[in-house]
């Protein structure tokens, strides 16, 4: 029979798995029942949508420990695979859909990898030799086997098999030192890890146990014997609808993250059970890091819902808002109707309700983290900080009211981050706004001349190091009836009455060199000031109108030749410069040099506001012959 290779990916999965670099070997075990779970879902889901079906058995998982030929059976009676689905899942990592393998990754990013994503079927072969895969799927009169002994590919051959489904039929590795495989053959190891692992799990897992039970009749003295029976080892009580007290928080740990394939303990479990107009019984993760593509359009979001405990949809987006999609859990309500379609959900009244619940709970979880535990706040923020500044962005400021309690920043007066609220308290009752200033880091903020002022004054300043802070301002317009404002800008009030009419002088003095600059920079620039911000820098960059520099920068950036979005710069200059003095006495001594001194403070305001120079070279040559 002809013998097929492993895709390329999958072969290199494949030998991680066989020189097995992940430590917790027991874990194939929940893969595997984990598969098998989907596989009776599946089947159930059918069921519930076609009415041609005949009624279904009991859906089960069994598994089957045989000591003589040293396997361990894993069946179910669920969807089973097809000649084709068994060569593209079980042949192909890239289709098992959840793994998507890079190439040169190093050991411990490897590891990392494997953690994030789990392993899935792949696990089987940590602890197998050989795997062994007998598939029927439902509807289909054919059987057919897969066969693998690793690392050199796999076979495909038609078989027999009496009803739909599938076993997977792992033959142990020899006993090494460091490893004992022939524990899991044993009854307690098994039993212990499916309720380790999978006791949620909504099918019983059967397994024939050997009890000893006494025969001997009520008169007889007591007379022991070995029987075997099926037993079902899991509780099968999803860990939603037991009682919170119940339940250990490494137990939800654990669900987490075998649920949604991650190598991390969540970082807050929210749950929430009602019984009001409508019942039902939510629990829910945030992660306490950045799912692998989180930041990408293929990146879903959703719960996962159930009626009654049967899942009946995977990804439930209308449960949760997008400023929310990093929130991973499940919903089960019994008043959803079951056989409840796509479209029909859309609508459903229950649904909106559960989900207003299910969004101010979120983020009452998210102000009780943020006012109690500001480390964790932190590792959110740093995670899915940016997810909750989109929320207000993207919805032109729609969703302010009920995020921009949620953010926080760095600032000049604080040593962690800072609310908004937080900020305005320590506000002085001079201070009309909330001042922000933008850049690349904290530390390049720190630096800017524009800052200056506000420095002096004792007035506080948000550090705006993301793209799109601004935006986020812009957007708000207002936080407690105060307008958030760039120091840079116009309006702020930084100056006393005094400076203010010191500036509007030297302004009427400058009048004509500040028009000369223009003529000398054209359309580079709106207008050239004397700036109401700078007190010991010579210049800066401002911008009138709505789009501001950071924008035009971030603009700058998106792909596309279409024309981007400019900012209308204003060149801010300091009166009090000794190089303003030098151009004003060159102005009116020498033009020629006096527009070249004015190129160069251009160039510089450019390179402070962190933009590029059009021609870098013509800027060093004017700098250089005034040495
Ligand atoms: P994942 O479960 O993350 O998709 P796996 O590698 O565990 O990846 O499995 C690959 C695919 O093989 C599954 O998506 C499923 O389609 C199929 N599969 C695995 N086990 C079974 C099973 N017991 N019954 C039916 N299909 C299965």
């Amino acid at each position: 029979m002809e013998k097929k290779s492993f895709k390329a990916e999958s072969q290199r999965l494949m030998d991680l798995m066989i020189n097995s670099i992940y430590t917790h070997k027991e874990i194939f075990l929940r893969e595997i029942i984990s598969n098998a779970s989907d596989a009776l879902d599946k089947l159930h889901f059918i069921s519930l949508t076609d009415e041609t079906m005949e009624k279904l058995p009991e859906l089960y998982i069994q598994i089957t420990p045989d000591k003589d030929n040293r396997t361990l059976t894993v069946s179910d009676n669920g969807i089973g695979m097809s000649y084709e689905e068994l060569e593209d899942n079980l042949g192909t990592i890239a289709q098992s859909g959840s793994f998507q393998f890079k190439k040169d990754l190093s050991e411990n990013e490897k590891t990392d990898i494997i953690g994030q994503f789990g392993v899935g079927f792949y696990s089987a072969f940590m602890v197998s030799d050989e795997v062994t895969v007998i598939s029927k799927k439902y509807n289909s009169d054919k059987a057919y086997m897969w066969k693998s002994q690793g690392a050199d590919g796999y076979t495909i051959e038609e078989t027999e098999k009496s009803s739909y489904g599938t076993d997977i039929i792992m033959h142990l590795r020899p006993d090494s030192e460091d490893e004992d495989y022939c524990q899991y053959l044993e009854t307690y190891k098994i039993q212990s890890l499916v309720k380790k692992y999978s006791d949620y799990i909504s099918y019983p897992i059967k397994m024939e146990v050997e009890t000893s039970v006494n025969t001997a009749k009520d008169d007889e003295d007591p007379k022991y014997e070995t029987v075997r029976e099926i037993k079902t080892l899991n509780s099968m009580v999803p860990i939603w609808r037991r009682n919170k007290n119940e339940v250990t928080q490494e137990e939800y740990n654990n669900y987490y993250k075998e649920k949604f394939m991650d190598m991390a303990d969540p970082l807050v479990t929210i749950n929430v059970s009602t019984d009001g107009i409508i019942s039902y019984k939510a629990l829910m993760f945030i992660p306490s890091v950045v799912p692998y593509g989180y930041y990408t359009k293929e990146a879903e979001k959703g719960l996962q819902l159930y009626s009654n405990g049967v899942m009946i949809m995977d990804k439930c987006e209308q449960l949760i808002p997008d400023y929310f999609r990093f929130v991973k859990g499940v919903v089960d309500s019994q008043d959803l109707s079951l056989n409840i379609s796509r479209e029909l959900l859309q609508h459903d009244r229950q649904l909106k309700i559960i989900a207003k619940n299910i969004e101010k709970k979120i983020k009452s979880e998210l102000t009780k983290l943020l006012k109690n535990s500001p480390e964790k706040y932190e590792t959110f923020w740093k995670a899915f900080g940016l997810q909750i500044k989109y929320g207000i962005a993207s919805s032109y400021g729609m969703n302010k009211d009920a995020l921009q309690d949620l953010l926080v920043f760095k600032s000049s007066k604080v040593d962690g981050y800072t609310t908004l609220a937080d900020y305005v308290s320590r506000m002085p009752e001079s201070q009309k706004y909330i001042y922000y200033a933008c850049g690349d880091t904290d530390e390049k903020i720190k630096a800017l001349p524009q800052t200056e002022l506000c420095k002096e004054k004792g007035y506080e300043f948000l550090y705006f190091t993301d793209e799109i802070d601004e935006f986020v301002a812009k957007s708000m317009i207002t936080y407690q009836d105060k307008t958030i404002l760039s120091i840079a800008s116009d309006m702020a009030e930084l100056q006393s009455d005094e400076e203010k009419q010191k500036t509007e002088q030297q302004a009427e003095e400058n009048k004509d060199i500040l028009a000369f600059i223009k003529e000398t920079l054209g359309d580079k620039i709106t207008k050239a000031v004397i700036s109401k911000n700078l007190k010991s820098h010579p210049v800066y960059l401002s911008a009138d109108g709505a789009v501001s520099i950071e924008m035009e920068k971030y603009f700058a950036q998106m792909p596309g030749d279409e024309p981007k979005p400019k900012a209308d710069k204003v060149l801010e200059l300091n009166a009090q410069h000794p190089a303003f003095q030098t151009l004003r006495n060159t102005y009116l001594n020498d033009k020629p040099k006096a527009e070249k001194l004015a190129r160069i403070l251009y160039a510089q305001a450019l390179l402070i506001a962190g933009l590029t120079l059009d021609n870098p070279v013509e800027y060093c040559d004017m700098v250089c012959e005034l040495f």
